[in-house]
């Protein structure tokens, strides 16, 4: 078994592309299959080596690894089709001799000019040049006349395209819109014409790729057939719909893999969440490692209607990945994001680092999310966040402000936390909310946050000194 991953690279990788891709990965180490990455990028003018990189880091990033490539080489290589030209090249001549395609020397304007016109009369629409005899259209090829090549799509035949999600879908060719072209006339070939060249030479034996594609799906087979070159298996894949279910895109919220990954999402949590969109465990369960879902997906029990993305759940799922890391990886996969929130870690112990990021983990569904709590412990004092201003400026806080300081006198010791809370409880008969508000608005600046008893010791006995100082001159001292 051999399935591939085909991105054209005009872009940065789609989420919906990396679901395809996704899928791929975890379908052919399923069925221990070669997985094949393919570059599709013979449109020159949207294609770029840069995105072509950031294609390919991206799906490392994702965890997805491939067994032949551009990178990696191969025995089916170049695997890029702009390298392939000189085979494609070889293909139309074949088309062209057996008169399967033909040369097209009307221009776009004319061919547009002469569709209205079929359509208007309701005819279906035929290239005048269909009919020119080989003879002429080499002659007016070989005076220089630029020129298409167009596959002849045979008339009213029925095209059988079977597929493990969809079943048998038949297409009349009359449908498929006339005569496509395979070569345009500045020699480039199309995608719909070589896609099914590759996957045979490449010896595809599945292609799994979005529903996009199958209406595409019918030239391909045509081409194949006057080729005489095999046709893979398919499995397209039921289309990722936005909330509003049209058609996923940037108005509905991250769609570039590059941007969930800036925005502190795991690569393990974006894999799960791309994989539950078109399948679904039969326990009912949601929260796997890929090998988890290896071990459980099938090629035939993939979903056939529609997934609408779920932006809040893709957040949750990477919450709960995030909360089952081995402490041990947080620090590295934190510290850029606390940096990316201001703050200078370079100076601060690393133990310190971890004791802060193990405790606000908690607090986060992604890793951006910590650089709203950093500063409880990385600022030299609170900044109060209006909530906590407008409690710490109600009459019972300032009693326990000015409890705390008093308390706060002579502690010592790394349980301070404690006996503060306690001594201010005492000393102003506070209890529940009207303790804790007040204190944690003091000390963080917040209402909520981190456990604060676990927070305290980590803030530090100085630096608590210096907040409740700090605190009874912003809000004690006005009047
Ligand atoms: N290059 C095509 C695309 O990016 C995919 C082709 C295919 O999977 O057949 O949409």
């Amino acid at each position: 078994m051999r399935v591939r991953f085909a991105p054209s690279p005009t872009g940065y990788l789609h989420i919906g592309n990396a679901r395809t891709a996704v899928v791929n990965y975890l379908i052919a180490r399923k069925y221990d299959a070669t997985l094949v990455l393919r570059i599709e990028d013979t449109d020159l003018e949207r294609s770029s080596k840069e995105s072509e990189e950031s294609i390919m880091e991206n799906l490392r990033w994702l965890g997805i690894s491939w067994d032949e490539g551009p990178d990696k080489g191969g025995d089916f290589g170049p695997y890029r089709q702009s390298e392939r030209l000189g085979i494609y090249r070889e293909y139309t001549d074949r088309l062209l001799a057996s008169g399967s395609a033909y040369r097209c020397f009307c221009g776009k304007e004319e061919t547009e000019a002469l569709k209205k016109e079929a359509e208007g009369s309701r005819r279906a629409f035929r290239d005048p040049c269909r009919d020119l005899p080989a003879a002429e259209a080499e002659r007016m090829a070989q005076a220089g006349k630029t020129f298409a090549v167009r596959f002849r799509v045979p008339e009213n035949e029925i095209v059988r395209v079977k597929d493990h999600i969809k079943g048998t879908v038949e297409f009349n060719s009359d449908n498929i819109g006339g005569d496509f072209i395979i070569v345009r006339s500045d020699g480039m070939p199309v995608y719909n014409y070589i896609v099914i060249i590759d996957d045979a030479l490449m010896q595809i034996s599945h292609v799994i790729r979005g529903e996009d594609h199958l209406p595409n799906t019918p030239k391909q087979v045509l081409v194949a057939r006057a080729l005489g070159l095999p046709v893979p298996e398919y499995t397209h894949l039921a289309l990722v719909l936005g909330p509003d279910r049209s058609k996923l895109s940037k108005r509905h919220g991250i769609t570039s893999v590059v941007n969930y990954r800036d925005s502190g999402y795991l690569p393990e949590a974006l894999v799960n969440y791309l994989a539950m969109l078109g399948w679904a465990a039969e326990s009912g369960e949601e929260i796997f490692t890929a090998d988890q879902i290896v071990s459980q997906i099938e090629l035939t029990g993939l979903a056939r209607s529609a997934a609408v993305f779920d932006f809040q759940k893709l957040k949750w799922m990477n919450g709960v990945h995030l909360h089952n890391y081995a402490p041990e990886r947080l620090h590295d996969l934190f510290v850029p994001f606390i940096r990316g929130a201001g703050y200078d870690t370079d100076g601060i112990e690393r133990k310190r680092i971890e004791e802060i990021i193990l405790l606000l983990r908690a607090n986060c569904e992604l890793l951006a999310d910590i650089g709203q709590f950093a500063g409880i412990f990385l600022d030299e004092v609170p900044r109060y966040s209006d909530e906590a201003s407008a409690i710490l400026r109600e009459e019972n806080s300032r009693k326990i402000i000015l409890a705390a300081a008093e308390a706060m006198g002579p502690l010592e010791g790394d349980d301070f936390g404690e006996r503060l809370i306690a001594a201010v409880k005492k000393a102003t008969g506070a209890g529940g909310k009207s303790l804790f508000y007040p204190v944690r608005a003091m000390l963080t600046g917040m209402l909520q946050g981190p456990d604060l008893k676990a927070s305290i010791p980590l803030i530090g006995i100085e630096a608590c000194r210096k907040r409740i100082q700090y605190c009874i001159k912003a809000f004690c001292e006005k009047t």
